[in-house]
């Protein structure tokens, strides 16, 4: 193993084509600093900023918004060291088919060194956060796209509410959340309480899930903060996640077959969020967005006070429907696919494989997960 905390460093601001190359184990919390005072940003992260620039390349970390794509789509150049200690450099123009493999990497091509990231001009975001139906919202898929710059929305399973989150780019000053603090103690103590409860009665889930939604997503909220923070948001305690990337067109056909499924099997009890994003398609050789307009689908179970739920019916089921929909899972996220099933669903599987394996032959970056991955 090897850590990378301490390349932690910015090599290089270019302020008028607003790129920066860093080390890959900076940390983007640390990165979004630097770049808010040299008057940049990131144009798109994920829910949370204690991750390596390395690394959120590495599984192919995603956010939502139709016109942008998953994180890595923002690299423009990296250089990486093979396994024989040469050092490559990597672009759309310089080795440009290991650039397309190396910008999702499964850290089994090399260690990369550096990154160099397209970045916009610092933004600040508006949030708007407001209720809706599962109906209104997937019959209306289009317009919510096309009303927000990076729409997302959760739906509450067992029931048919919907919390919908717009957020825009705005010239107007940060005002924060007033009811943090309600959040807080809602979100951490009550609702893991009575999660853990729920373990041993699961009928309680669904009323659950409508109490949370009545009590902090059924109004309107309007926010307004730097860009990063908006991104980021706290994602509570430990939980049990699969998100898979699908094509947009199924969208519905999907969360339609996993709502009639929980409704005929109410046995099996699904916490909420469903949180559901959009997200542009690349050319990266293993995104799961590859070639193609996304929508993932992420599902959740938490895990109150570090306790395991069951979940092995859902998770099987949501499989099932994502595979059915042509999904890809996403790769830092709980899946029991193997290389049969990567074969199919990238067509580009057998060149990513080519690269990785003229790049180490002698397999120093395989592990036990890569195994399976591709042999
Ligand atoms: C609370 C939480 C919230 C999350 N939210 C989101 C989200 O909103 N969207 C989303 O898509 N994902 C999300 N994730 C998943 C997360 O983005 C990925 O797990 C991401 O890879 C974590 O980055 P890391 O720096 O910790 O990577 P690591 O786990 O350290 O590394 C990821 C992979 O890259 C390799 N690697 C790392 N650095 C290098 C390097 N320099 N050279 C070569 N290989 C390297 C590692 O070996 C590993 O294979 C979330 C995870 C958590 C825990």
């Amino acid at each position: 193993m090897i850590r990378m905390d301490k390349m932690d460093k910015v090599i290089k601001i270019d302020k008028v084509l607003k790129q920066v190359t860093v080390e890959a184990g900076i940390l983007l919390s640390q990165l979004n600093e630097v770049l808010h005072r040299n008057g940049m940003a990131l144009s798109n992260i994920g829910a949370i900023s204690d991750v390596a620039a390395g690394g959120v390349i590495g599984t192919g970390t995603h956010n939502t918004g139709i016109t942008h794509g998953i994180l890595a789509t923002q690299v423009v150049a990296l250089t990486m060291m093979t396994a024989s200690g040469e050092i490559l450099e990597c672009s759309e123009s310089v080795n440009a088919d290991i650039f397309q493999a190396a910008r999702l990497h499964l850290g089994s091509l090399g260690v990369l060194l550096t990154v160099t990231l397209q970045c916009r001009a610092a933004f600040h975001l508006q949030e708007i956060q407001q209720s809706s139906t599962l109906q209104e919202v997937l019959d209306n898929l289009d317009k919510h796209l096309n009303s927000s710059e990076y729409f997302r929305f959760f739906w509450f399973p067992h029931t048919d509410s919907v919390s919908v989150f717009y957020q825009d780019p705005t010239d107007k000053p940060p005002s924060s959340k007033a009811s943090w603090f309600w959040d807080c103690l809602v979100g951490y103590y009550l609702l893991e309480l009575l999660l853990w409860i729920s373990i041993f009665i699961p009928r309680l889930v669904p009323g659950i899930n409508r109490f949370f939604f009545w009590l902090l997503f059924s109004g309107r909220s309007d926010r307004v903060d730097i860009s990063h923070k908006v991104f980021n948001f706290d994602c509570l305690f430990k939980q049990h996640v699969q998100d898979w990337a699908i094509p947009i067109g199924k969208t519905k056909e999907a969360l339609t077959q996993l709502k009639s499924w929980l409704e005929r099997n109410p046995q099996v009890v699904a916490h909420f969020p469903v949180e559901v994003r959009f997200t542009k398609g690349d050319d990266i050789l293993l995104s799961p967005c590859y070639q193609r307009d996304s929508c993932y689908m992420n599902i959740i179970m938490y895990r109150p006070y570090g306790k395991d739920v069951p979940h092995q019916d859902y998770w099987s089921e949501y499989e099932n429907i994502m595979k059915r929909v042509e999904g890809r899972p996403h790769w830092a996220k709980a899946h029991t696919c193997t290389r049969k099933d990567f074969e199919k669903m990238y067509p580009a599987f057998g060149k990513f494989k080519n690269i990785r394996e003229k790049l180490d032959p002698t397999g120093m970056f395989l592990n036990a997960y890569l195994e399976k991955v591709f042999y």
